[in-house]
């Protein structure tokens, strides 16, 4: 790869910009010991801290502080690295860069740090973007789903698969080349048990992907009920709680109102619809059509009711007919949520039974509060979060794309030998298969690729 072999020293302030206790320059390629040399007058040992003047070529004192050598290849970008910790004020971090630049530096673009240390092997295109991840957590899971990213987790099982992909291409590959026995190998059961067997893995770790792109972008989480169900209040008293800024997008009145709060740090994206009903009014049907494909791309669907317009004796048959009313009837994804509970008459149940026609219900006040520290813990279970941890990784929106395209080529090739014992096709499937699983960690990518993913990164990683 030709970046691989950039010849240039780079440099950045890697600390957040304004005032702090400390602030770092870093410094990465071939003239870091030479920098390190002439601001500090001597080459500080390797992963030792050295402390003392920073210097500028005139002689001019810039700062004082540590200042860290690492020599390639044992360093994050695999060159050889200084880090010089100085006091964390503007000013003084850009005398230190103007120095650095003087001596033959120039400023790193955002991410450029982290590509090196990809284009160097020090990691995988999965670890890189995880780094990105865990500075941009929102939450305590967040966090700890990027770390296990940055620990392979997700690395480990994609480069897992490829490697079944290709020792399964090399026995149908095998048995192309023995046409007298290509009949026997095909049909011996063991390339379709071992496909299945592969088929069940990818949509395994697709699942687990889509988890991880909710854990990073949020949850999509629609809102359906009749006016003055309370879908509103719902979703303001879900958001004051956390003092979450509340953004109203909202379009024309027949459109749907998007808004986005936080719930204890997980990103969730709220539409408010008011239902599917079949309608003869041409902009009403728009705006169905609007709520179906919006209802369709939800995470979780939550089905809010006035409590009090309920006749808890009846409670199935009554929800039964809310839905079939909203459109909802047999929908997967549903959670039922009874609201007004401050409403309901002493001797209805405060707590309706947790499921109702096999979707979970919660009883709530949007008014009160009453039942909302539940809805939350709901919501975070929707969004995986109470799983985080063991195993569980971030993803992004384009590994989801990667492994997709590869389940749709192992079923092509499953049905190739079910249907026609064609071994070349699905050797073919099996390889592109390969290469699709190789972008997510970038042993099959492009340069446009890796700079759409590397150009998002804060400057100075
Ligand atoms: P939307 O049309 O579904 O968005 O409903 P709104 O949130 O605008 O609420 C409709 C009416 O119900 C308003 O007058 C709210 O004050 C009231 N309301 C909402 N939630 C509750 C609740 O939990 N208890 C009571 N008593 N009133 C509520
Ligand atoms: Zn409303």
């Amino acid at each position: 790869n030709a970046l691989s072999h950039s010849n240039d020293t780079i440099a950045a302030i890697a600390t957040a910009p304004g005032r702090s206790g400390v602030g770092i320059v870093r410094v990465s390629g071939p003239k870091a010991n030479a920098i390190a040399q002439a601001i500090l007058g001597t080459l500080p040992k390797p992963r030792y801290a050295h402390f003392g003047d920073f210097n500028s070529r005139q002689g001019q004192l810039l700062d004082q502080g540590i200042a860290l050598l690492f020599a390639a290849p044992n360093s994050f970008t695999g060159e050889d690295v200084l880090e010089l910790q100085g006091h964390g004020g503007p000013v003084v971090l850009n005398r230190l860069m103007q120095e650095v630049m003087a001596l033959g530096a120039r400023i790193a673009r955002p991410g450029e740090f982290s590509e090196r240390a990809f284009l160097n092997d020090k990691m995988d295109l999965t670890q890189a973007e995880a780094i990105a991840d865990l500075i941009d957590a929102a939450s305590d899971c967040a966090a700890q789903n990027a770390l296990n990213t940055l620990q392979g987790a997700f690395k480990t099982r994609v480069e897992a698969l490829v490697e079944q992909l290709i020792q399964l291409r090399i026995y149908v590959e095998a048995a192309i080349d023995f046409p007298e026995e290509e009949i026997d190998f095909l049909t011996d059961g063991k390339v379709l048990g071992d496909l299945t067997s592969l088929i069940n893995q990818t949509e395994q770790l697709l699942a687990q992907a889509q988890q991880g792109v909710i854990m990073r972008d949020g949850l999509h989480l629609v809102i359906a009920g009749r006016p003055n169900a309370g879908k509103s209040s719902l979703l303001n008293a879900l958001a004051e709680r956390d003092s979450a800024i509340v953004t109203d997008i909202a379009g024309t009145t027949r459109d749907i109102l998007r808004e986005q709060i936080l719930v204890d740090g997980l990103p969730v994206h709220i539409s408010d619809t008011a239902g599917l009903r079949d309608t003869e009014d041409q902009v009403e049907a728009m705006g169905v059509e609007r709520a179906r494909s919006e209802i369709d791309k939800a995470g979780r669907v939550f089905v809010l009711m006035d409590g009090s317009h309920l006749d808890f004796n009846q409670l199935a048959q009554g929800i039964e007919q809310e839905l079939t009313s909203l459109g909802l009837a047999g929908r997967d994804k549903l959670s039922l949520i009874v609201n007004k509970a401050d409403l309901l008459p002493s001797g209805c149940p405060q707590t309706a039974p947790p499921q109702c026609l096999g979707y979970p219900l919660y009883t709530v006040s949007a008014k009160t509060g009453q039942g909302l520290e539940a809805i939350k813990t709901h919501i975070k279970q929707c969004a995986g979060l109470q799983s985080a941890g063991e195993g569980q990784f971030t993803a992004r929106a384009r590994h989801i794309d990667a492994i997709t395209r590869a389940l749709d080529l192992l079923q092509a090739g499953e049905t190739q030998i079910q249907d026609h014992q064609a071994g070349e096709l699905l050797a073919e499937d099996l390889r592109q298969a390969a290469d699709c699983l190789n972008e997510i960690t970038g042993k099959f990518s492009s340069d446009d690729l890796l700079g759409r993913i590397f150009s998002s990164f804060c400057i100075g990683k």
